[in-house]
């Protein structure tokens, strides 16, 4: 963004403020790549703001080519929508780009920053900003701080649930914007914005690759360009690829790979980031170290990631995929510690699971476990004590070249290995299911998810879901008393739990962990809301009652995707790691304008002491 974007945001503050016109739409500020004159923006702005929309009806219609489009969406009242779009001169020259210019799409654009994934929050900012480059980022963060009160909040693809990418009356930057800038088109333009880049391997002999991608990429395109382009792809991966690189690495990012190949916080060898005071700053391990681990988890707090450098491994050609069913939580767990304790020649690449009702309910019951679709799930060969719920196990062995299928002759195929490597566990015979698929499917298995959610209409409806990492000490009271004492009739939803290691994890992130031992488990509550199901505020509070129970219980267990206020954010860190938690921020974004949607710190008037000594 240049300078004249950066004047023009303030300028619509100033006119919001001046006119009296509420928040109820946010004005959407795509930042043009040329250059263009403050006073050319102003007058125009000024001028199209004094031609009343009541007087003027063709007046909502953008024009394509000019160095920026104010759009009223509504013909009414500017209150109701006042939309100021920015083109870039390049649009002229893509026809197709004038697409994106209608009022649908830019009101579109406007709403749904108000709005997450969890649909349980609604905060509705000033201005939606598109930035096309770390320095468009730099601009309105700078833009922010000469304000008493504005913050930013970086929005990837809101895929949050609980407001954590919002900013009520304040600046979300459209992070998929950034990934979408290309020298030619928007479309697939996350695509042509990443690079490869090799760099001679420690010791020699040989290099290391790595993908430089913007922070508003999806890891599904990153997961496509790798791939499709190099025959490479990154280790860490979410079980859903259409989040942001950005979004989960300011969390954690983790898969059934993390126990072997860390979470996605720990596969990142570089940053770039735009911090709280408008600086862009490169970062890594050996090059300002202390912002690189603090981003890394850091909930958007210390600065804004315009790219990552992720590094690259040959990617299999196809996955050998396989799911297991128990009936005791005792097996389940002793058998999944063991096989996330392997050593890496004798490791399965991918290892998860997740509770499940006894029941042939098709959303929370047996229907859930077989793959692929279609297999029978035979309840007569469940052990006759066989309680409430029931855990299936599932795991993954990568394949590097193609091979036929069945290939039980052949001692490499990963179909016998991987038969060897679960012969010792103690799941119900019978109950296995296996299918070979080929790599980037595998990685994209909750697609059908999303397209089933999204034609029955739950992926729309509300998402209160809780996520927890709990510590292996107290997993087994845990499923005693939550699982099978409060789930038992299951969630509308996958209900993960599955063991990881801390040493995967580097401590010197923003991450917090359990406390005790090196193994700890992802529960995730991940509930889909159906029509004639429980009331939203019911699960809500009886998520309260789960957190609630966890802290009466004294268990050893820290929020993953955390939704606190006050002082329960010093006591999810602890002591020691809240300390430093607060320097970082004193240091990173002194004024706090960065990620208000997280409620930790509250914005500080320029000028004044930092936020930090307000906590
Ligand atoms: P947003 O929700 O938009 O943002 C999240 C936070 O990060 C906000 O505070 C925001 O301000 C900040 N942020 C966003 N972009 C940046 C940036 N570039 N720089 C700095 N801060 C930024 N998580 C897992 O770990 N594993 C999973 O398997 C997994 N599966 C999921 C499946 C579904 C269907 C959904 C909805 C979520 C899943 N998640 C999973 C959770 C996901 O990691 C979080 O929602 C995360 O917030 C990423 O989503 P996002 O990219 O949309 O980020």
């Amino acid at each position: 963004m240049n300078e004249s974007t950066e004047r023009l945001i303030l300028l619509c503050l100033f006119l919001e403020k001046r006119e009296g016109w509420t928040s109820a739409c946010p004005l959407v500020i795509n930042p043009p790549a040329t250059q263009t004159s403050t006073s050319a923006v102003t007058s125009q702005y000024t001028a199209s703001c004094s031609a009343s929309p009541l007087q003027s009806p063709a007046w909502p219609r953008p024009r394509v080519g000019g160095c920026f489009h104010l759009l009223h969406t509504a013909p009414c009242h500017p209150a109701k929508m006042m939309l100021a779009y920015m083109d870039r001169a390049t649009a002229a020259a893509e026809p197709e780009d004038a697409g994106e210019l209608s009022p649908a799409t830019m009101a579109a654009a406007g709403r749904v920053a108000a709005i997450d994934f969890g649909g349980l929050v609604r905060a509705v900012p000033a201005a939606v900003v598109r930035p096309a480059s770390a320095d468009d980022v730099a601009s309105a963060i700078r833009a922010a701080a000469l304000t008493p009160h504005l913050t930013v909040a970086a929005r990837g693809n809101g895929h949050s649930v609980a407001g954590q990418a919002m900013a009520e009356g304040g600046l979300v930057l459209d992070m998929r914007s950034l990934a979408a800038t290309s020298s030619s088109s928007r479309r697939g333009g996350a695509q042509t914005m990443m690079q490869l880049v090799q760099c001679p391997s420690e010791g020699g002999g040989g290099h290391c690759c790595f993908a430089d991608v913007p922070g508003g990429a999806l890891w599904e395109e990153v997961l496509h360009w790798g791939v499709d382009n190099h025959g490479l792809a990154p280790a860490s991966w979410t079980d859903y690829l259409r989040l942001t690189v950005g979004g989960t690495l300011s969390n954690g990012g983790v898969s059934g790979q993390s126990f072997r190949y860390g979470p996605q916080v720990s596969n990142v060898a570089e940053l770039e980031v735009v911090t709280g005071d408008g600086e862009c700053r490169v970062c890594s391990p050996a090059s300002h170290p202390d912002l690189f681990f603090a981003v890394l988890g850091g909930l958007g707090q210390f600065g804004v990631i315009t790219r990552a450098r992720i590094p690259l491994h040959k990617a299999p050609k196809a996955v050998r995929w396989t799911r297991v069913v128990y009936a005791s939580f005792a097996d389940y767990t002793a058998d999944a510690e063991w096989l996330v304790t392997r050593p890496p020649d004798a490791a399965f690449d991918y290892v998860e699971g997740f509770a499940f009702v006894n029941s042939d309910d098709p959303v929370n019951g047996w229907p859930s476990v077989p793959i692929p679709g279609g297999a029978r799930f035979d309840a007569s060969l469940l052990p006759a004590g066989a309680g409430p719920v029931l855990y299936c196990l599932e795991v993954a062995l990568y394949q590097y070249a193609h091979r036929p299928e069945p290939d039980d002759d052949e001692d490499q195929g990963a179909a016998s290995v991987s038969r060897r490597m679960m012969a010792p566990l103690k799941y119900v015979r019978g109950l296995e299911f296996a299918a070979v698929v080929g790599y980037v499917d595998f990685l994209s298995r909750v697609n059908r998810v999303e397209e089933e959610a999204r034609r029955n209409g739950s992926w729309d409806a509300p998402h209160p879901w809780l996520n927890l990492f709990v510590s292996a000490r107290d997993i087994a009271d845990f499923d005693r008393a939550v699982i099978k004492g409060m789930l038992a009739d299951g969630i509308d939803g996958p209900m993960l739990v599955y063991p990881m290691l801390k040493s995967k994890w580097d401590p010197n992130t923003s991450v917090a962990l359990p406390e005790k031992g090196e193994i700890f488990y992802l529960v995730a509550l991940l509930r889909f809301c159906r029509p004639g199901g429980p009331a939203v505020d019911e699960l809500v509070a009886q998520n309260g009652a789960i957190l609630s129970a966890c802290r009466a219980n004294g268990y050893d267990y820290k929020a993953y995707f955390p939704s606190y206020r006050g002082g329960e954010w010093s006591r999810h860190f602890g002591a020691g790691r809240w300390r430093r938690f607060v320097d970082r921020k004193a240091r990173y974004d002194p004024l706090a304008i960065l990620a208000p949607g997280q409620k930790i710190f509250p914005r500080a008037p320029a000028g004044r002491p930092s936020p930090c000594s307000l906590v």
